[in-house]
């Protein structure tokens, strides 16, 4: 079993992007500008957009948060997407998900200019990955495509079995997956909870990639040998014995499994840490693209 390593990959790949600022910098242009927009108190939603500053900071790009109540109104958060579209000092922006049940999360992705969508949720943006055109990739399916470049992981022929169906990672990896390159030239599954006789699919997996979150799902039992394993899954357990107050759990029932796996991502430090490299490289490539 080899460990597909998020944090030391994602690490590396930080190390590029400081590079590349630095040298936008002595070129004379603009340090790029990443703006996360954080509504209410979600302790996931603050962790997540913490990491995502803290990454920005270590590799010299500018950010920024913006929080919002979570009283405010669908029609005051659309105007705030709407500044931000208009700020030319603003390459890309995310508006952190979930969002609370009274703001429609459709009509807030939607309000976003497709140029700063740096989390690639746009349907034109996502219109564009469908046909294989330039445009910022969804950061969870792009951190994979990452790891499995940098490890290079052998895709072409092989049956990628994709678990849940949502449309930030198990819909867009799936086609990511189908397409004729690399990585790519898989045949791929998508299951998900209506899907019959998974453990029967997911056994064929030559490459398996679970995003369901449902703690440690898979067993060594619904695998074969030599799988490859993505495990984007996390799931928040109170764990009093933790400073944090919880102890996070993948999808994947990672000890049970591993012996069986050719690769396999850990939880924490897989896929978590690739999902945020990749929102820095799309922020690089909006203000790139200007
Ligand atoms: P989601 O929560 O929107 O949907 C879950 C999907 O799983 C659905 O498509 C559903 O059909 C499927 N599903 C549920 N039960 C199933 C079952 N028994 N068998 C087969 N399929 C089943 O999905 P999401 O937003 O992609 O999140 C999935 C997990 O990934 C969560 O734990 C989330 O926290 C995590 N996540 C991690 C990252 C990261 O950076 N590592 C990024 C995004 C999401």
């Amino acid at each position: 079993m080899q460990l597909l390593d998020g944090k030391k990959t994602a690490a590396e790949i930080k190390i590029e992007v400081a590079e590349e600022i630095k040298r936008l910098k002595s070129n004379g242009g603009k340090i790029p500008h990443l703006v996360a927009v954080l509504v209410g108190n979600n302790g996931a939603s603050i962790t997540y957009v913490d990491a995502k500053i803290a990454a920005c900071k270590l590799v010299g790009m500018k950010s920024t948060i913006v929080r919002l109540n979570d009283t405010v109104t669908e029609k005051e958060l659309l105007k705030k997407v709407d500044e931000l579209n208009k700020d030319k000092d603003v390459d890309g922006f995310i508006v952190q998900l979930p969002l609370p049940k009274h703001i429609n999360e459709k009509k807030v992705t939607e309000a976003i200019r497709p140029t700063k969508d740096v989390d690639g949720f746009h349907p034109s943006n996502i219109g564009k990955m469908m046909l294989n055109l330039p445009t910022f990739l969804p950061a969870t399916p792009f951190g994979i495509l990452q790891l499995i470049e940098r490890y290079n992981i052998e895709t072409n022929g092989k049956h990628c079995v994709v678990i849940g169906r949502s449309s930030i990672v198990g819909s867009p990896i799936a086609n990511l997956m189908s397409r004729n390159s690399y990585p790519g030239n898989c045949t791929v599954t998508l299951t998900h909870s209506r899907t019959v006789n998974l453990a029967e699919i997911t056994k064929t997996a030559d490459i398996l990639i679970v995003a369901l979150g449902k703690p440690h799902f898979i067993k060594p039992e619904m695998v074969k040998d030599g799988v490859v394993i993505f495990d984007v899954g996390i799931t928040r357990i109170a764990d009093k014995s933790k400073k944090s107050g919880y102890k996070l759990y993948g999808d994947v029932d990672f000890e049970a499994v591993k012996d069986k796996a050719s690769f396999i991502t850990p939880v924490p430090g897989g896929v978590g840490p690739m999902t945020i490299v990749s929102l820095l490289k799309n922020t690089l490539l909006a203000a790139k693209d200007k």
